[in-house]
């Protein structure tokens, strides 16, 4: 038997409880994973939420990502005892995820705890971080180097833009990091952040294809109008990676910027992303990401906080990460 976190559905209505399951009703798969941290992540939210059709089936326990202890593998890459790392593949949407004391999964979606690495900071990081570096790998692999320009980051007091803020400062980039919440401008500043914006500044595109060339580059969490309005601001041959939605997901804009400026949006997925690029990215991680920054961002929170923290994240009052301590 394992304690998890269940959502169940009646009446159109999700509703989460704590229970005990047996490991009998796991899922298929051929690693079983003690669970000792997981995290909370914007999709988190919704599917505590029961937004977004993001869940089918109920019973159903979500958790995105996870770390945990191997305890049982028929998978050749893993033994029992191995420390591994899981994020994306629809587990927590379509699959019953890290809300839990155990997990079964395949173990091709695993990735080992980098060296150095600890459980904590890897749920510190977990999908949110894990885009957040996709974001800067693919902004370097197109020619983004500090002496490029400034780099806006938006909702950079969320998850995604504090891990993201903290590498590229750390890399000597020139971050500006836009937020809506201005008591979080001094945590953002010990980030890295050499500029704040006010979110409202850049939330309402002009109307012209092309404005004044201000970002050598973006990682965008908001989408939407923001994207609309930046996207006319990236400098010429610059990139934007459009990581996220949290402002909205219809985009309206020009070509303009793409013909005329040599302009890039990249495009990042981290739950199909390929294993090889999954490994780059936790090893880049571990040596790109300052850990005493990324303590910083950490709220600590159990199983029993998350129907609460998951209405937070989706009103935009989540600073930073969450970590949820299990076993
Ligand atoms: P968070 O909620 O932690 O961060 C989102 C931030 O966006 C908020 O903190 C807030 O920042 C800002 N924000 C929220 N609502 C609005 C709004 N209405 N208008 C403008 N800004 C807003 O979420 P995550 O960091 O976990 O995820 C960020 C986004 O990235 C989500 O949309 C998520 O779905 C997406 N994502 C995508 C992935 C992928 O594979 N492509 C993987 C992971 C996440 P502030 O207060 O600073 O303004």
């Amino acid at each position: 038997m394992f304690k998890a976190l269940m959502l169940r559905e009646a009446d159109g209505k999700v509703t989460a409880a704590i229970e005990t399951v047996a490991e009998d009703q796991l899922p298929e798969g051929d690693v079983t994973v003690q669970v000792s941290h997981s995290t909370l992540n914007y999709k988190d939210g919704m599917v505590l939420n029961g937004l977004g059709r993001l869940v089918r089936q109920y019973p159903h326990i979500p958790g995105v990502d996870f770390v945990g202890v191997v305890t049982q593998s028929s998978h050749a890459n893993f033994k029992a005892g191995d420390k591994v790392i899981l994020t994306g593949w629809r587990v927590g949407e379509a699959r019953w995820g890290g809300y839990a004391e155990l997990a079964r999964v395949k173990g091709d979606w695993l990735v080992k705890l980098p060296d150095g690495m600890t459980p904590r900071h890897a749920m510190a990081i977990g999908t949110a971080g894990f885009t957040a570096m996709l974001a800067v790998m693919a902004l370097q692999a197109h020619e983004l180097t500090p002496e490029s320009g400034p780099i806006l980051v938006t909702g950079a007091a969320g998850g995604l833009g504090s891990v993201a803020t903290a590498i590229l400062a750390k890399l000597g980039y020139s971050v500006t990091c836009s937020t809506g919440r201005a008591e979080t401008h001094a945590y953002l500043k010990d980030l890295g952040a050499a500029e704040i914006i006010d979110r409202s500044t850049i939330s309402t595109p002009s109307g012209k294809p092309l404005d004044g060339e201000r970002w050598a580059g973006a990682i965008d969490a908001v989408g939407g109008s923001t994207l609309a309005a930046v996207l006319p601001q990236i400098k010429y041959r610059g990139s934007m990676a459009s990581c996220g939605l949290a402002g909205g997901n219809k985009l309206e804009t020009t070509v303009i910027p793409f013909l005329l400026r040599g302009v890039n949006i990249l495009g990042i997925d981290s739950v199909q992303c390929p294993m090889k690029l999954r490994q780059e990215a936790w090893t880049r991680l571990t040596r790109d990401l300052p850990m005493d920054k990324l303590d910083s961002t950490i709220e600590a929170a159990k199983l029993e906080d998350l129907p609460r923290l998951g209405k937070a994240i989706l009103d935009g009052k989540v600073r930073g990460r969450v970590v949820v301590e299990i076993g």
